[in-house]
């Protein structure tokens, strides 16, 4: 058999924020959080949200330095440089340092309380609202689009049908 011959198909959108290297440079789709998502467990719904959609999970420098996240995870100035279709920021201010590592995105989303925040200068679509409430509705409105294999472990997909 030829190589050619060989038919192949997608059959699920891994999250990769577990992994020894991060696929940050090559992702089409980054899901970033920064100090706004408040604590280490709330980095979940990055991680969420970023395997139903198919994305990557990375952050801004602070969450590298309290150990929420590994160092190849981070993005911007000291970091990684990205240039994804579709970049999510959630709880990130936008400081010029993080912003150099993004700004080549061709579609950033930025999803901040605050709405003076300096990411709304360079961010696409802006969303001024709690992270930790966005994050997971987001999630679900995406869910309900995508296959059932890209659906969250424990995540009730009987609710969500229930929604529609
Ligand atoms: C030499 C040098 C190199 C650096 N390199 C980098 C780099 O590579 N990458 C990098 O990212 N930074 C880098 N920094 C740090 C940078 O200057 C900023 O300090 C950092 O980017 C800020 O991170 P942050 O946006 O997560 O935190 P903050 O600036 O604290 O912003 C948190 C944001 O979250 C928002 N927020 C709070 N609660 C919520 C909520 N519930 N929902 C939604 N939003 C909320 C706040 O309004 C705020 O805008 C560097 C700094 C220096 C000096």
């Amino acid at each position: 058999m030829v190589e050619e011959a060989i038919v192949t198909k997608v059959l699920a959108f891994l999250c990769n924020d577990g992994s020894e290297q991060s696929n940050l440079d090559n992702s089409d789709i980054v899901v970033g959080g920064g100090l706004g998502l408040g604590a280490a467990g709330n980095l979940q719904y990055l991680r969420n949200l970023a395997t139903t959609i198919g994305g990557g999970v990375g952050c801004s420098r602070p969450l590298v330095q309290k150990g929420w996240m590994p160092a190849d995870r981070q993005i911007g100035q000291s970091g990684h440089t990205i240039r994804p279709k579709l970049y999510i920021a959630a709880g990130i201010s936008g400081a010029v340092q993080h912003r150099v590592g993004v700004e080549g995105a061709d579609l950033i989303v930025a999803i901040n309380l605050d709405q003076n925040a300096p990411i709304f200068d360079f961010a696409h679509i802006g969303v001024v609202a709690c992270a930790l409430e966005f994050l997971p509705a987001l999630t679900e409105a995406f869910a309900r689009r995508m296959p059932p294999h890209n659906s969250i472990k424990g995540m009730d997909r009987g609710r969500l049908d229930d929604q529609e």
